[in-house]
Formats: C-alpha cells, sequence, structure tokens
C-alpha cells in the first residue's frame, strides 16, 4: 500500500484552502492548517493538543459534535453554520476506520457576497427599468382619460413616452452588452487599427451630436490587439460621454500614442468635469453623478462600466482625470503588442 509521508501530508494541508483539522482518538487536535487557523482567528498552537470545545469557539463546539454524529453513523456528516448575516461555514466531518477524526471547514463568506451583489444587481436593474414604465405608464392614462387635448400637449406627452421607451431601450441594451461581454471568445481577437474605429465612431457620433469638434492626435499607426467590435464600444462610449456631459459646443480630443508599455488611447473633453469623490465610483453599474440629467439624456450609469469590462477583457487598464468645470480626460492603456501576440 503506498503511504504518504508526514512532510507530504503537512504539504498538503498547508497548500489547501479548506480549512483541516485532524483529532486523534482521545478527541484532542493533533494537526491543524493555516486554513483553518485563519478562518477560526485561532493560532495553531493554542489548537494542537487541546479538546475542540476548549476554546468556547462556535464553530468547534459544532464541529465536535458533528464529528460524533460522523463517529455514530460510520459515514462523513455535513453541515453548514451560518455565522451571521455575511457569512457561513460549511463543514464536513468523517471518522475513517474511527480512529482518527478529520474535519473539513469551508468558508462561505465569498459565496455569500457573489450572491449579494447579484441581488443588488437585479435590485438596481429593476429599480432603473421600473422608473420608465411608471413614467410611460402614468402619461398613457393621461391621454386616456382627456380625449379632447390641444395638439401641444399631445406632443409634450408622446415626447416624454418616446424618450422613456429609449432610456429603458437603452438600458436593456447596456444590460444585454454586459452579459454578452462575459461570452466573447478570445479567438475573434486580431490586430486592430484604432485610427479606423475612432473613424468609425466619429461617423456614429456625428448626427447625435452635430455640433461636435472632435480632433485626432495620432502616431503613424496604432494597433490593439482586439476583437474590434468591443474595442470600437469602448471608444463610442467614452466619445459619447465627452460629448454628452459637455455644456457648450463639444470639443473632444481623441490621442493616441504608443507608451513603453503599450498601445493607449485617451478621450479628452472640456466639458463639465467630476468631483474627487465621484470619480471613486462612476465605473459602478448603475452609477450617476446627476441623476436627473443622466436620466433626461437617456443614460442609466451603465455605460462605464460596460467601457471598464471591455478594457479588462483585453487585458488594459483605464484611467480618468477629472477637475470641475474644465474637462475630463480617460486613458485606455493596453500590453504591448509582443506580450499580447505572444500569449495567444
Ligand atoms: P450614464 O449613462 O449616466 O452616462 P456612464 O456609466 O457612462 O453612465 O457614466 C457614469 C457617470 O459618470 C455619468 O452619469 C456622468 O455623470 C459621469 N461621466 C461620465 N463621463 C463623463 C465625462 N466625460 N465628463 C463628465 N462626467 C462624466
Amino acid at each position: 500500500m503506498f503511504l504518504l509521508g508526514i512532510d507530504t501530508v503537512q504539504e498538503v494541508m498547508a497548500l489547501l484552502e479548506e480549512g483541516v483539522i485532524v483529532i486523534n482518538a482521545k478527541r484532542q487536535v493533533e494537526r491543524v492548517n493555516t486554513a483553518a487557523a485563519v478562518l477560526l482567528k485561532i493560532s495553531k498552537q493554542e489548537l494542537v493538543g487541546q479538546c475542540l470545545t476548549v476554546h468556547g469557539c462556535k464553530i468547534l463546539k459544532r464541529a465536535s459534535a458533528l464529528l460524533f454524529k460522523a463517529r455514530e453513523q460510520g459515514r462523513p456528516a455535513m453541515e453548514t453554520l451560518t455565522l451571521s448575516e455575511k457569512g457561513s461555514v460549511e463543514m464536513i466531518a468523517s471518522f475513517p476506520k474511527g480512529k482518527k477524526g478529520i474535519l473539513i471547514l469551508r468558508d462561505r463568506k465569498n459565496m455569500q457576497k457573489v450572491v449579494e451583489m447579484g441581488r443588488a444587481f437585479v435590485a438596481n436593474a429593476s429599480h432603473e427599468l421600473r422608473t420608465p414604465i411608471t413614467i410611460i405608464k402614468g402619461f398613457a392614462e393621461t391621454l386616456q382619460d382627456l380625449p379632447e387635448i390641444s395638439h401641444q400637449m399631445l406632443g409634450d406627452i408622446t415626447e416624454k413616452i418616446v424618450r422613456n421607451c429609449q432610456r429603458m431601450e437603452n438600458l436593456v441594451k447596456g444590460l444585454l452588452t454586459l452579459a454578452d461581454l462575459e461570452n466573447i471568445p478570445e479567438n475573434r481577437f486580431q490586430l486592430c487599427d484604432v485610427r479606423a474605429l475612432v473613424d468609425n465612431c466619429i461617423h456614429l457620433l456625428q448626427p447625435l451630436y452635430p455640433q461636435a469638434v472632435v480632433t485626432i492626435e495620432d502616431v503613424d499607426e496604432l494597433d490593439v490587439w482586439a476583437d474590434p467590435d468591443i474595442l470600437e464600444l469602448a471608444i463610442f462610449n467614452l466619445m459619447e460621454n465627452a460629448a454628452k456631459y459637455s455644456s457648450q459646443t463639444p470639443h473632444i480630443t481623441v490621442i493616441l500614442s504608443l507608451q513603453e508599455k503599450g498601445p493607449t488611447i485617451a478621450i479628452q473633453d472640456q466639458g463639465i468635469g467630476m468631483s474627487e469623490g465621484d470619480l471613486e465610483r462612476i465605473f459602478d453599474r448603475f452609477y450617476t453623478v446627476d441623476k436627473a440629467r443622466s436620466r433626461k439624456l437617456g443614460g442609466a450609469g451603465i455605460g462605464l462600466s460596460i467601457v471598464q469590462t471591455i478594457v479588462q477583457k483585453l487585458g488594459g487598464t483605464i484611467a480618468v482625470e477629472s477637475t470641475l468645470g474644465k474637462g475630463t480626460t480617460f486613458t485606455l492603456s493596453f500590453p504591448s503588442m509582443q506580450g499580447s501576440l505572444r500569449n495567444h
């Protein structure tokens, strides 16, 4: 029979993310790994040689009972212990051949966080969708109740209905894009000529903001290893924001450059700018600096989180600098082409 040496067992225990505790026949702790000590917030020295219940720790008390159950029933026993709203510990106890007990502890804190994030996302999305629905319903009812309405009022009301439908459409489109981004296969990545993508974005922007003035400062040729559709979407979202958050004629400068670390794309505006406090939160989903303004412009705080998700997907980073009343610059930096190509 192949037996693992003590050193190997210790090594394996040290590598595990789960907490592991081994109990001897006298129900004293014989071995404990670092993950268990961290989870229990009790040092290894304090645990080894002691009975599980000696520290008065809630987890260990339950674990002791679970080990007893495992020995009685002759098969492993499992239990999840809820500690607070934020966390729980999953415990598996086993007593192979009734000699030594083994206890595995799994911290479910992170799982809980993921579940909470999902819940918050659904709550935010529902809220953002409910608002335009309520507005549209209200105006539609007004039209129902006032059959003899002036031409002017009819125009006002239908304009508001259309604007809110547009807002809902933008939001749903944004949420679908975010979901799609998770599934974009990397085999769609190719060398993309950034200048050509920026030109496409200008064509898309012109009908929406005919007064916008876009200047490009570029190098001879700038390529980024990317899926062209998503890179163009990131650039377009930033250019659209630059136009959207400018009080007068939007002046947008797109600066393409090849830095030491790799290609960068900066989108600069002379618009309304943002405070330092806002800068920390603008990439959060559904965050808008001025809710009323964003709603009027059809936004719901999804655009920048799409940009950030795209840039991360392409292995790049995004930075922002802004001064209230002066303007904002978003800079996208991507890995150098050699690095990108080597990885694919
Ligand atoms: P929104 O749909 O509200 O435009 P975004 O996620 O694109 O959502 O942007 C989040 C917030 O960041 C916006 O509500 C806006 O207040 C701010 N913001 C984004 N880009 C700019 C910019 N270029 N200048 C000033 N504020 C900006």
